[in-house]
């Protein structure tokens, strides 16, 4: 079995076809976690509130389990290290329009994740050193947190190899498909991989390595975030003390449309690095092979007005420094997960669509019973949907 690509969807994927007993080789062209891929950088937002959409919830909730189970068997889950899964739980803030928090609550239950409304009042006295002002409902989700981005999806493919995988660096140049099946994979520096099966995890490269069946169905969108320093000594804005927030509301850009709040959202602490802000806002069409990652003055300066907004106290805070990175966004933002349409041993597994990282584990587990057990896909997930 070949898997091509080795961010959060291949090398979780890589790691639950070993499990199963399959022997697997994992390619990629650059290396886990890479600056250039989706999975880079420092932290990403676990979270089960989905809005209606459960189908996420419940990947949520199971991804949350692997997380947990993964820090365990890596000895994280205790001091001195860092967990890849911290759950220092997650703060929605909503300026009038909260229906995704309200039907994030049903599937939440379902899930057994807890959740809570909390007074906007209550929030202010847990949470001093936010400004609540214009939010009419906060939502506590205790369970979630972060995960650590580019170090887990190292320590994944780390954890694979140990366990009897195969990594190698490569470059898949194009894929072969003649016929009914796909035989055999040539890097572009000549050596051939074989195999019974293939998944494709290719992240914001799967339209161009797929021009026919995926194609545009995937865009790369560009997108920032910013690391700002908080003062020395002040543990009221690392993990510790603060979950990480999402703050939902119409504003600036979003104004004037008719249906769509923006989200800003920000996680504590970043291993040290700052205190993230970014907007989830999907931004332009981005090439992530050889895009510019310096981050544009105006969504700087967007970042810093929220920070005023929102957190008054580190307001002129430094920039300790940014990301650009892209979303792989399907048009609906479900996931890709689905064979290729004339080899039936090729399969297509992306469009995490700003949302996919926390899922990794459970879209490992989903893949290896899809691929070994011809399990099912969900109809959301297909190609054709
Ligand atoms: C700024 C930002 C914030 C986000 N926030 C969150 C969040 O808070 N919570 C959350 O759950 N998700 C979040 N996401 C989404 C999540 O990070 C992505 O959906 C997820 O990491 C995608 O993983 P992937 O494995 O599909 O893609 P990638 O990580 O891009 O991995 C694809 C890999 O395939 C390799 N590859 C591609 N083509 C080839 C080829 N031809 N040959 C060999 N190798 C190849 C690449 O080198 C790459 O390593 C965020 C994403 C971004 C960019």
């Amino acid at each position: 079995m070949v898997v091509v690509g080795a961010g959060a969807f291949g090398g979780w994927t890589a790691l639950m076809l070993r499990r199963a007993g399959a022997q697997v080789t994992l390619v990629d062209a650059w290396g886990p976690g890479h600056a250039r891929s989706s999975s880079s950088g420092e932290t990403r937002v676990i979270r089960g509130t989905y809005g209606d959409r459960a189908i996420y919830t419940t990947m949520a909730a199971r991804a949350m389990q692997l997380w947990k189970a993964h820090d365990a068997q890596a000895g994280r889950a205790r001091a001195p290290h860092t967990p890849f899964f911290h759950r220092n739980g997650a703060l929605w803030m909503f300026s009038g329009d909260d229906a995704f928090g309200r039907a994030s609550l049903e599937p939440m239950q379902a899930a057994g994740l807890p959740v809570e409304w909390l007074d906007p009042a209550e929030a202010k006295a847990r949470w001093p050193h936010i400004s609540f002002d214009g939010v009419t409902a906060v939502l506590f989700e205790a369970e979630a947190g972060y995960a650590l981005a580019r170090r887990a999806c190292e320590h994944v493919v780390e954890t694979f190899v140990a366990e009897g995988g195969g990594y190698i660096v490569g470059h898949v140049p194009h894929v072969p498909v003649e016929g009914a099946s796909l035989r055999a994979l040539t890097l572009e520096r000549g050596e051939t991989l074989q195999a019974d099966h293939f998944v494709f995890a290719c992240g914001p490269w799967l339209g161009s390595l797929f021009p026919d069946v995926v194609g545009r169905r995937i865009r790369a969108s560009r997108q920032e975030s910013f690391y700002f320093g908080t003062p020395a000594g002040d543990a009221r804005w690392l993990p510790s003390h603060m979950p990480v927030w999402l703050d939902m509301a119409r504003r600036g850009r979003q104004a004037d449309a008719d249906d769509t709040a923006q989200l800003y959202y920000g996680i504590p602490g970043n291993a040290h690095r700052g205190f993230k802000v970014a907007d989830d806002t999907y931004g332009p069409t981005f090439d992530p092979t050889h895009g510019d990652r310096a981050h544009t003055p105006e969504m700087l300066a967007e970042a810093r007005a929220f920070l005023r907004l929102r957190f008054p106290a580190i307001a002129d805070a430094p920039l300790l420094g940014s990301e650009v990175c892209q979303y792989e966004l399907t048009s609906d933002t479900h996931f890709l997960i689905d064979q290729h349409p004339a080899a039936a041993n090729a399969w297509l597994v992306g469009g995490g669509s700003g949302h996919g990282f926390k899922m990794g584990p459970a879209i490992g587990e989903y893949v290896t019973r899809v691929v070994l057990e011809q399990a099912p896909v969900d109809a959301v997930f297909r190609l054709v949907r």
